[in-house]
């Protein structure tokens, strides 16, 4: 373990703190932008069938322990739905069935991203959002602070989940589909 990791046992209650940090962080800037971030329940748009940490794959499975039979069948169906990219977690209204639960990325829908693209050997700093949001405004116009930073946040919930593996004696590294969890399969080393 790195010597900045938490300790073993806090992986869990700091993935608990990150989630209400970037929550926090996409309701201050809600309020910072006001009409620019058009984000509400039922826009569904960033949905897509997205892989998670091994310890955010955890709590998903907390998510749909607490579900009825049925729900958990109906979710595990849709998953077995290849033909489409959608999320099977996404409600026929646009709602998600596992909000509570729903990993990091799906916490950063909607919030103008900071990252780094790979072209030709070189390392391109990006800048992005949803088009439904920032809709005819420069993105490198908008505020620092509510410009979420993909290098910073990555790191630390590897950080979180490496800690988490050690404890729990699990390869370092282990990530699941979104699909997967639905269908009740175990994770993949990767
Ligand atoms: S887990 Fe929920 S919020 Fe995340 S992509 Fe699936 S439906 Fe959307």
């Amino acid at each position: 373990m790195s010597a900045d990791a938490p300790a073993p046992r806090d992986a869990r209650a700091r993935l608990d703190a990150l989630f209400a940090k970037v929550e926090g962080f996409f309701t201050a800037a809600q309020e910072r932008e006001g009409e620019a971030i058009t984000c509400h329940a039922g826009c569904s748009d960033c949905c897509r069938r997205f892989t998670v940490t091994g310890l955010e794959a955890e709590v998903i499975r907390e998510g749909l322990a607490a579900l009825p039979d049925g729900r958990r069948d109906e979710l595990a169906r849709r998953a077995d739905d290849d033909t489409t990219d959608v999320c099977p977690a996404l409600d026929a209204d646009g709602r998600c069935a596992i909000y509570a639960h729903r990993p990091v990325i799906c916490r950063t829908h909607g919030l103008p991203i900071r990252f780094t693209e790979q072209r030709a050997g070189r390392s391109l700093p990006m800048l992005d959002a949803c088009p439904k949001n920032f809709v005819g405004r420069d993105l490198a116009g908008v505020s620092a602070a509510s410009v979420m930073d993909q290098a910073t946040l990555s790191t630390i919930l590897g950080a979180l989940d490496a800690a988490d593996a050690d404890e729990r004696g699990r390869p370092r590294g282990e990530r699941a589909a979104i699909v997967e969890l639905l269908r009740g399969a175990p994770p993949r080393a990767t």
